[in-house]
């Protein structure tokens, strides 16, 4: 879900809205959607995450996407870095292309 940058200083750091974040993670309790990761953009920068996205890691093991140049990129916070993810583009299937037994 998209959420706010409520850093104050937008163009250098990002800082998620708190507000929009407690909410994404309360309704994951309740049976929601899981919270798999962040994204955020590097808009003059690099795929890879910068110097303050390793000071920000927490080792959450969750997702942070990172677009930059028109791609993105994904990595996972293990705790002991940043690692890149691989990925691939999966169509989804049409309900009635799904054989059930
Ligand atoms: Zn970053």
């Amino acid at each position: 879900m998209p959420a706010a940058n409520v850093s104050d200083q937008p163009r250098l750091r990002f800082e998620i809205d708190p507000v929009v974040l407690l909410a994404a993670h309360k309704a994951a309790r309740e049976d929601g959607p899981k919270v798999l990761g962040y994204y955020h953009s590097h808009p003059l920068g690099h795929l890879v995450p910068s110097a303050t996205d390793c000071e920000h890691s927490t080792g959450d093991l969750r997702i942070w996407a990172i677009i930059a140049g028109g791609q993105v990129a994904f990595w996972r916070d293990s705790g002991k870095g940043f690692v890149e993810l691989t990925c691939r583009m999966v169509e989804e299937c049409p309900a009635d292309h799904i054989k059930t037994k």
